[in-house]
Formats: structure tokens, sequence, C-alpha cells
């Protein structure tokens, strides 16, 4: 498929279980409607006769069981309809999740066991399609009702806050088409980088906590236990990220593994599940509308990512500029190089420093452009099993004035002065 940019208002007609797949342009939103049958974008249906407003540059589907006119205005970088897709078996995934939390939900809440939703990961390689099919599940899943936990472990390209965490949402109602997850209240574990292989350990660490963390969540509550949970994962998925996606695996008690689009992946999760009598491995098919994106394209996502949560998706938030002295702010960092070179140790001694070391940082310009996390902790030793508040970016640092400039999504003190800065960096444009 595929064809050049075309600006005007255009209707596509939909043959039933086909797709209308769109790259919006990058300089100009788009506009479209559902004119009549029904559609839904990644499992939200779409209201009868309602203009949406896609920013620029979004791809999506819209896709439609039955059969629906589709109406667009503005300019796409591509527009096409397929009629081959893998949404089918993706439903009837759906529907096997459905009955499982009916059964968890008509057992005795005293059974731990038998009272616990389905555990769903979601895995393959980058570009499979693994947050469209998580997104779908959760908003299919909230349009029958239930209310299941998103949990998304991709620190490159995740969708509930800033990139260089993992963080969990519930989803109580189908995800809205332009506005994606809602960002109230997530549960959200700092890791302060955007490639797990710079500090393996402290990835494993903040899984650990965010997966403890849900437990107890769930433990008090039967309602989100008996809807489970769909869990993101990342697209690293050789040599040390095939470790981290078995550790997600054992950590969260995944009961279904959903691959995407690899077979040799599949053989080897269908393996290690081989002496896993509860857990059960699915080979799904990737979607060909998938668009792949190369790691430019990734890392410009990253920066409209922590745009997004400074200023909305639509320019709509405002977030405050704040000054604070050096002294109102502590600044933390984990792990991280060496402290000091081999030729300043003593013979013998190890360089290499603790990667769950917690150091204090002194306020300098090298924060300069950092984005920060704002930690619950209350003491600099609960930083490291401590969820944070928000994150804030700093603008500006004066050395004289011992002042410092940054950005928040509200006005007013820091929920905590406890920040940790990793290596994640934002050039506001
Ligand atoms: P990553 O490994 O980076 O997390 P992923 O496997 O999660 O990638 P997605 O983010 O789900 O992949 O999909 C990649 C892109 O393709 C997204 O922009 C998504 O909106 C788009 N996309 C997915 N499915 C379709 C489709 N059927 N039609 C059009 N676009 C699609």
């Amino acid at each position: 498929g595929g064809s050049s940019s075309a600006s005007s208002v255009k209707q596509v007609k939909l043959e039933r279980e086909s797709e209308l797949r769109i790259e919006v342009g990058n300089e100009t939103p788009l506009k479209l409607r559902l004119l009549n049958g029904s559609a839904e974008i990644f499992g939200s249906e779409l209201a009868p006769e309602t203009w949406l407003t896609f920013p620029p540059r979004v791809k999506f589907a819209v896709f439609t069981w039955y059969g629906a006119t589709i109406e667009m205005d503005g300019a796409t970088e591509t527009d096409y309809t397929a009629d081959e897709t893998p949404m089918i078996s993706y439903v009837n995934v759906n529907a096997v999740l459905d009955a499982r939390r009916k059964r968890a939900k008509a057992s005795s809440p005293n059974d731990s066991e038998a009272s616990k939703g389905p555990r769903v990961i979601v895995v393959g390689p980058t570009d499979s399609g693994k947050s469209t099919l998580s997104r779908m599940l959760l908003s299919w899943a909230a349009k029958q009702g239930w209310k299941p936990t998103f949990v998304d472990l991709d620190i490159g390209q995740g969708s509930i806050t800033v990139p260089g965490s993992i963080a969990a949402t519930p989803i109580e109602l189908p995800i809205d088409p332009v506005e994606g997850i809602p960002l109230e209240m997530p549960l959200v574990y700092f890791y302060g980088h955007t490639t797990p292989s710079n500090n393996v350990d402290l990835y494993k660490t903040i899984v650990n906590e965010l997966a403890q963390m849900l437990e107890t969540q769930f433990s008090r509550n039967a309602e989100s236990r008996a809807a489970g949970m769909v869990i993101n994962s990342m697209g690293w998925i050789e040599g040390t990220g095939y470790e981290l996606l078995l550790h997600a695996i054992d950590t969260f008690k995944a009961s279904v593994i959903l691959v995407l689009g690899q077979e040799k992946l599949f053989s080897m999760l269908k393996a290690v599940a081989k002496n896993k009598p509860n857990v059960d491995v699915v080979k799904l098919q990737k979607s060909g509308g998938v668009v792949s994106r190369n790691a430019k394209f990734r890392q410009k996502a990253r920066g409209y990512r922590i745009r997004e949560y400074f200023y909305g998706l639509t320019n709509d938030l405002s977030p405050h500029s704040n000054i604070a002295n050096f002294s109102d702010l502590l600044v933390y960092r984990i792990g991280g190089g060496p402290q000091a070179p081999r030729s300043a140790l003593p013979i013998g001694a190890d360089p290499v420093a603790s990667p769950l070391r917690v150091t204090p940082v002194n306020i300098d310009r090298d924060l300069l452009h950092m984005v920060l996390a704002v930690s619950y902790a209350k003491e600099p030793d609960q930083i490291l099993s401590s969820n944070v508040a928000g994150f804030i970016y700093i603008t500006d640092i004066d050395i004289q004035r011992k002042k410092i400039t940054y950005l928040a999504p509200s006005a007013g003190e820091l929920p905590s002065k406890y920040l940790i800065v990793g290596t994640l960096t934002w050039l506001e444009t």
C-alpha cells in the first residue's frame, strides 16, 4: 500500500473485517469520523459522527468487524485499506481471557490462586505491535466491564509516562484513540536511562518493586485481582534482553505469554514453560500494519513523549517554571560508573561502582537539560525502593547565586526534595 500525501475531505468505505491504516502527515493534524456502521481504533469503539483530531505523525488503524464508512479531513503521509489482519486471533485471545476473569471473579476471594485473573505478558521484537496488542486487550476488557492493570516495562517507548521509567495503571474505560493511556495516578518507578543494559541490576530491582506493590494492591482489591494484568515488555529479546524477559515473566507470575511475530522466541519460551504447568505460551501473527521505526525516530519519539508530559498532547497543559536554592533539593544518582579512575585507587581495589549504590550528586551545570524524577522516598536509603511522584526538567543552573530553575507539571512545592538523576536528557523544542 501507500499513497502520496493528499489533503481535503475523503470518504472511505470499509468492508467487514478490514482496516484503514493511516500515518498522519508530519506537519498538520488529521480529523476523522465514523459516518456509518461501526469501527474501532485499537480496541476502542468510535462514537458515530464525532470528529476526532489526530496530531501529526501518529500511526493507527480504524478496524471494522461489520463494515463502516469513515470520513477524513486533512493530509496523511499514507492511508490504505487492508483486508488481511490478525484481529480475529487477537479477539479470540480476549475471549479466553474474559472466561478466565469470570472464573476468577466467581471463586472465593479467600482462595488466593483461583481468584487471580490472567496475567498476560506481550513479548516480541521491536516493532512487532506489542504496545498495540496490549492496548486492544485492555480496551476490550474495559468494554466488558473489567478493570485490568496495564503494566508497561518498556523504558524506551513506553506509553504510560516519560521514557526511562516503568509504570502501571488501572484501565477502567476503553483507551481514548487520541489521548492514549490516562495519566491519572500511575504507579511509576524511575530507571533513568533509555537502555536496560545501562544498569541491569537496577532495572531488575525496580521491576521487583513494581511487582511487589501490585501484589499488595491486588491482595486488597478482589476486583482488580480478578481482572489481572496486561504487561507490555521491551523489544530487546537477545542475550541480556532475553534474561530480563524471563525475569519479568517470573516476577509478575505471568500466566499467559503472547509471542508476536517470532518463531525462535516462541520456541524458546515454550521450552521454558514446559516446567511451568500454569503458563500458556501463545504464538500470534504480527499485523502487517505495524510501522517500523528507526533509531532516529525512536529518539525523537522519546523527546515528544517528554514534551507531552509537561505540555500535554496538544499544548493543553501549562507547566510551571520554578526556582529553588541548591540547598532545597537533594539530587541522587543510582549506580553509574566508577567513582574514581583506576589510577586514583589503591592497587587491587575494584573500580566498579556498585550498581545499586545511591550517591548524592553535586548540583552543577551537568544537570542542565536533564529530566529528574521526584522520589516519594523520605530518607535516602528508601530511594531505591520508592516509586516516584513525577518529573522535573532542569532549565537553568546559576552557580553564582546557587539557584536552580526547573519546569514542573504544576506550581507549588515538590512532593519531596529527593530527586533522582540518570542519563535522561531533553532539548526543549
Ligand atoms: P516497540 O518495540 O518499540 O515497543 P511495538 O512492538 O510495541 O514497538 P507498536 O508500538 O505496537 O509496536 O507499533 C508500532 C507502530 O505501528 C505504532 O505507531 C502503532 O500505532 C503502529 N501500528 C500498529 N498496528 C498498526 C496497524 N494495524 N495499522 C497502522 N498502524 C499500526
